[in-house]
């Protein structure tokens, strides 16, 4: 976890209370998932047993866990919190059980990836109860990234860093994606992750392609390639970056379109600071784009933010006019993506500070030339 400080994770639950009370719920559920993991530091399984965090505004936090769950939930420290630890036994209706420690509810708020199964468990436990979706109780704590958080994050883009550092030894005319992307996967591991989350090797036309994985195409001189690559840290926070290079000289056209590119996309990073919308970072690279005649060729949004996941809020696209604010997180990744053709992306993820924008991602950004 990125953080042991058990003071850091009472702050979140108290928070989690207050914005609960403030909407009118009567509780908050959370099963397994990184709601859990960011409100209480509990990584569980997402098992067939029904384990579940209750939050109700006015009262001690309680937690409903398989009795032979317990012990790792006590030894993940949930009971230091202040968290009520109810264990049932094998046999025991668990949503009973829920329904019992919450009597007279009417309103309840269930975390965004609870399984069905749990979900309909505990609808069928409580008829009276509306339900309803604890996104934005949550995801508006998630967003808000404390310094432990942003240490995290800028430590997973160190070691995201340091793979990227060896990328273009990798590329050479004859190997494949899929060998390179294995490579890399190792590369991945060895930097600190826990685990790869993501490779993706786009090679010529398969780089126009935004969410083109890997294939056997076998990487030519002239191939621009574009390297997306992420993967979760110990600590539980995600990486995420996006570097181009490019097998000898691109096709002219492509070396121009990307000088463009990296002007937009350093001009949405310059544009973060506190007050600004998640839209107008947005148009920061948008508008670079379009005044070149790419802005058809830019197919998806700008970014989206990142923690204990590699995509949550807040998005970083048109209409999102949510104001930023010291502590959220987000990639910065504009591309253009020319089909049959090419395409390109550069990403770095980024921290929106009180004095505008830490980077977490630090290598060059421009189009990285192997020498072939
Ligand atoms: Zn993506
Ligand atoms: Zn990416
Ligand atoms: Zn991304």
């Amino acid at each position: 976890m990125a953080t042991s400080d058990p003071a850091e994770f009472t702050a979140r639950l108290a928070l989690a209370s207050a914005d609960a009370a403030a909407l009118g719920l009567d509780a908050v559920i959370v099963t397994p998932g990184t709601d859990m993991t960011y409100l209480c530091g509990y990584v569980a399984l997402p098992l067939e047993r029904l384990t579940a965090l209750i939050i109700s505004p006015g009262e001690s936090p309680k937690m409903v866990v398989p009795l032979l769950e317990q012990p790792a939930a006590v030894a993940a420290g949930v009971e230091d919190l202040g968290i009520v630890v109810a264990a049932w036994e094998e046999t025991e209706d668990p949503y009973g059980l829920v329904a019992d420690l919450l009597p007279g509810a009417r309103r309840i708020a269930v975390n965004d990836a609870m399984l069905a199964r749990a979900a309909f468990g505990l609808r069928d436990a409580m008829p009276q109860v509306s339900f309803e979706l604890a996104g934005p109780v949550i995801g508006e704590l998630r967003m808000r990234k404390t310094a432990a958080e942003v240490a995290a994050l800028q430590e997973a883009g160190a070691a995201i860093d340091w793979v990227h550092a060896q990328v273009a030894d990798l590329l050479r005319p004859g190997v494949t994606e899929r060998e390179v992307a294995a490579r890399i996967a190792d590369l991945i591991l060895e930097s600190g992750h826990a685990t790869v989350d993501f490779v993706i090797v786009a090679s010529g036309p398969n780089g126009a392609s935004p969410h083109h994985e890997v294939s056997d195409r076998v990487l030519e001189v002239g191939d621009p390639v574009v390297v997306d690559i992420g993967g979760t840290m110990p600590s539980g926070y995600c990486s995420d970056s996006t570097r181009t290079y490019s097998l000898g000289e691109p096709p002219a056209d492509f070396r121009q379109a990307f000088d463009v590119l990296v002007t937009a996309q350093a001009a949405a990073v310059a544009h973060v600071r506190p007050g600004v919308t998640c839209e107008s970072v947005d148009a920061a690279a948008r508008d670079v784009l379009s005044a070149a005649g790419l802005g058809d060729a830019f197919i998806h949004r700008t970014g989206h933010g990142i923690g204990l996941e590699t995509h949550e809020e807040p998005y970083i696209v048109s209409g999102n006019v949510l104001a930023l604010e010291p502590g959220f997180a987000f990639s910065v990744e504009p591309g253009f993506y020319l089909a049959g053709r090419f395409g390109a992306r550069i990403e770095d993820i980024v921290v929106c500070d009180s004095e505008g924008v830490i980077n977490c991602n630090n290598r060059p950004r421009e189009l990285v030339v192997v020498d072939v």
